[in-house]
């Protein structure tokens, strides 16, 4: 993979271009901002690694920009442990997943892997679903039928996202405290069905009998009417 790397902090960067390298990648490595946008609109790139806090524009206007002159672009956000609202902020500004600084090398890889593995089989996430007569434009939070149309929340693009993106299969509650919410330690799954009752209060026909974030038993949830769970 080609990868672009967006750190300010030397030693943190020359690490990652070194780790990456080792890999087999073919890395390139940039330390602010502006770089990043002007390096992401002028090569195509399989995945960027994005440090949220960066000099000149932060990650999360990087992230935006890059999604703008590319929607596809395949993006891991860095951010700090504990800043939970990064990450949910981050979802929503379009990143794909993220680690925690510190990381560990094992888990930086196998998210980098996973990503790849999904540029390059998957077809890309998509900015605008439409399913069951719901169109969701997920750049601008909106969710409408017709010609009516309301605002998604943050919280309900990134549960969006994160069900679309393995819409191949159930996804479970802990799953998405995880990787939507950042597993905060004192959230409990409850939190996860009140954001998707409210979430199919905008987007289903009948959120009584809802097709598009359907209830899988025993799982959690999923993308669409057509699974069998597991
Ligand atoms: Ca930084």
């Amino acid at each position: 993979m080609r990868i672009l790397i967006v750190e300010d902090e030397r030693s943190l960067r020359e690490g990652l271009v070194d780790l990456l390298a080792n890999d087999g990648h073919e890395v390139e490595a940039v330390a602010d901002g502006p770089a990043a946008v002007a390096a992401g609109e002028s090569r195509i790139y399989d995945l960027v690694v994005l440090d949220l806090m960066l000099p000149g524009l932060d990650g999360l206007e990087v992230c935006r920009r890059l999604r703008q002159s590319r929607p596809t672009q395949p993006i891991l956000m860095l951010t700090a442990r504990g800043a939970e609202d990064d990450k949910v902020a981050g979802f929503a500004a379009g990143a794909d997943d993220y680690v925690s600084k510190p990381f560990a090398v094992r888990e930086l890889l196998a998210r980098v892997q996973a990503l790849g593995r999904r540029a390059g089989a998957a077809p890309a996430d998509a900015e605008v679903l439409e399913l069951d007569g719901c169109r969701i434009d997920l750049g601008r939070h909106t969710a409408g039928r017709g010609t009516t149309s309301v605002q998604l929340t943050p919280l309900e693009v990134g549960v969006i996202r994160w069900l679309h993106r393995h819409r191949t299969r159930a996804v479970s509650r802990p799953e998405l405290l995880e990787r939507v919410w950042g597993a905060c330690g004192d959230l409990q799954t409850r939190t996860v069905d009140m954001t998707v009752a409210k979430l199919r209060q905008k987007i289903e026909q009948d959120p009584a009998a809802p097709q598009i974030v359907v209830t899988v038993t025993g799982v959690g949830y999923a993308w669409g009417p057509d699974h069998t769970g597991g």
